[in-house]
C-alpha cells in the first residue's frame, strides 16, 4: 500500500514554488501518490521521502524472479490476503522434480513431458512453471543442459561445488537454489553476485526473519519453515497477514512436497498450499498425471476477479467441419465457449463455433446490456469469413434469444436456427439435426 496524497504532502517542502509543474505541493503530493508524476520532478524533496516513497512503493511479500531473462518466473508481489480484495498477481510456481541419477534418457523423456505439458481450459493455458532437478549423484550441469532454456529451473542440493559450477558456466538459467547447507555467504553470493533464487530454512517465522536480517538486503529470497506441513501452512499463512495488515516484510514460501509418498495426499497438500500462499510447491513426476486438477485449481485462484475470463472471439473448428456444417454464434465469456464447444464435441457432429466480441460477458448478460447484438454478429460473420467456408447461410443461436432472430435475420441476410436453451442440449440437438435444413 503506497503513501497518501496526504501523507506526502505533510513531508513535502511546501512551498508552493510550482517548479514541479503542479501549482502546489498538495496538488503534487496528490498525483505522485495516484502515480501521474513522479518523486523526481521536486527537486527539494528530502532523501528521505525519498527513501520512505521507495519502500512505500513495495509489496510487503516481495518478489522473487528466477529463470532467464526471456522466460523467467515470478512469485510473491502479493498485495492482499483475499483474492476479492483486488486480485492476486504471480501464480504459483508448479515444479514437478525429477533426479540426476535416471538414466541420461529417461530423464530426458520425463523432462520433455513436463516441457511440454500444455492444456488448454476455458481459454487459459494451463502449464508447470518450472522443472525442479534433485542432485542426488550425477552430473548436474549435463543434465540440466537437458532441460529446454525456456524452463525455469529449481536445483535441490546440498553439493555446494557442484551448484557453483552451474551458476559459472551456464549464468543465463539464474536457477532458484534450494541448498540446506549453503552458508549466509554462499547464499548473499548466489543472490547478488549471480542473481540466482536463494532459499532461507528457518524452523519459525522469527528464524526466517532474524537470518535474512543477518544477510543484509537480497534479491529474489523464498522461505522455506523446516517443519512439518501443517505448521508451513500456519507459519506462511501468519506471514501473509502480518505483512499485509503491519506491512512487515516477508518471502514467498516455498514446500517440498516430491517426497510424500502417497500420490492422492500429495495433490492434496499442493491444494492446501495453493490456497495457504505458497508461491511454489514441488511436487513428484509420479503424480504428474494427476496434476491438471491442482493447475486448474492454481489457475482459478489466481484469476483476476476484476475481469472476466474471455477468449479469443473469432471462428473455432470443431470435428472437423466443412462447407455443409452447421455455424454456432454465441458470445466470448469462457465458460459459455467451454459448454457450447465440449457440447458440440462430444456430439462428434462437425460444426463452425463463431465467437462475438462481448468483452467477456455470458450470453444472457451480453444479450440484456446489447453486446450481443444483430450488429455485432453482423461484425463477426465478416471478420471471421466465415461466408467463404460454408455454402449455405444458417447460424444457430440459443433459444432464450429468440427475440433477436428477426432482427438478427434483417441485418445479416441469414437464416436463424434457434437451438437449445441450455448448453448441456445441444449434443442431442446436433444430432438429430438434419443438415438439408440448413
Ligand atoms: S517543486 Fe516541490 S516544493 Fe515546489 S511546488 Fe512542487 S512539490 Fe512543492
Amino acid at each position: 500500500m503506497g503513501m497518501t496524497g496526504l501523507q506526502i504532502y505533510k513531508l513535502l517542502p511546501r512551498t508552493n514554488c510550482k517548479k514541479c509543474g503542479y501549482a502546489t505541493c498538495l496538488a503534487f503530493g496528490m498525483a505522485l501518490s495516484s502515480g501521474k508524476t513522479t518523486d523526481d520532478k521536486c527537486e527539494y524533496m528530502s532523501d528521505s521521502l525519498r527513501n520512505t516513497l521507495k519502500e512505500a512503493s513495495l509489496t510487503p511479500v516481495r518478489e522473487c524472479v528466477f529463470g532467464n531473462e526471456k522466460y523467467q518466473y515470478k512469485i510473491g508481489g502479493e498485495k492482499v490476503i483475499f483474492r476479492h480484495e483486488e486480485t492476486f498477481y504471480n501464480l504459483p510456481c508448479i515444479a514437478p522434480c525429477l533426479s540426476d541419477d535416471l538414466p541420461e534418457d529417461e530423464f530426458k523423456r520425463r523432462a520433455e513431458i513436463v516441457n511440454n505439458y500444455k492444456v488448454i481450459r476455458a481459454g487459459v493455458e494451463l502449464k508447470t512453471g518450472a522443472l525442479a532437478i534433485e542432485h542426488k549423484n550425477g552430473d548436474l550441469l549435463k543434465y540440466v543442459s537437458f532441460v529446454d532454456i525456456e524452463k525455469p529451473i529449481i536445483i535441490i542440493s546440498d553439493d555446494l561445488k557442484a551448484i557453483y559450477e552451474l551458476l559459472e558456466k551456464q549464468p543465463e538459467r539464474r536457477p532458484l537454489i534450494i541448498c540446506k547447507n549453503a552458508s549466509d555467504e554462499d547464499i548473499k553470493t548466489w543472490s547478488l553476485k549471480y542473481n540466482a533464487g536463494v532459499t532461507i530454512f528457518g524452523e519459525s517465522i522469527e528464524q526466517l526473519h532474524e537470518k535474512i536480517e543477518k544477510m543484509g538486503e537480497l534479491k529474489n529470497v523464498v522461505f522455506c519453515s523446516d517443519v512439518d506441513f501443517k505448521e508451513q501452512v500456519l507459519q506462511s499463512s501468519i506471514s501473509r497477514f502480518s505483512a499485509i495488515h503491519f506491512r512487515q516484510k516477508t518471502h514467498p514460501f516455498i514446500t517440498l512436497l516430491n517426497s510424500v509418498g502417497n500420490i492422492e495426499e500429495e495433490i492434496m497438500l499442493a491444494g492446501f498450499a495453493v490456497q495457504r500462499f505458497f508461491g511454489c510447491i514441488i511436487t513428484s513426476f509420479e503424480s504428474f498425471e494427476k496434476i491438471l486438477p491442482l493447475l486448474t485449481l492454481a489457475n482459478g485462484h489466481y484469476s483476476d476477479p476484476r475481469r472476466p475470463v474471455q477468449v479469443e472471439p473469432g471462428l473455432y473448428p470443431i470435428n472437423n467441419p466443412d462447407e455443409n456444417s452447421p455455424v454456432f454464434v454465441t458470445t466470448n465469456f469462457s465458460l459459455t465457449h467451454f459448454l457450447v464447444s465440449s457440447e458440440i464435441e462430444a456430439s462428434r457432429k462437425p460444426a463452425w463455433l463463431l465467437i462475438v466480441d462481448t468483452d467477456g460477458t455470458s450470453l444472457l448478460t451480453a444479450w440484456a446490456s446489447d453486446k450481443f447484438n444483430a450488429e455485432a454478429i453482423h461484425e463477426a460473420i465478416k471478420k471471421s469469413e466465415i461466408e467463404s467456408k460454408v455454402s449455405h447461410r444458417s447460424i444457430v443461436i440459443c433459444s432464450y434469444v429468440y427475440s433477436m432472430k428477426e432482427e438478427i435475420e434483417d441485418k445479416t441476410g441469414w437464416k436463424v436456427i434457434l437451438g437449445t436453451g441450455e448448453a448441456s442440449g445441444i449434443s442431442t440437438w446436433l444430432k438429430k439435426l438434419n443438415y438439408s435444413s440448413l
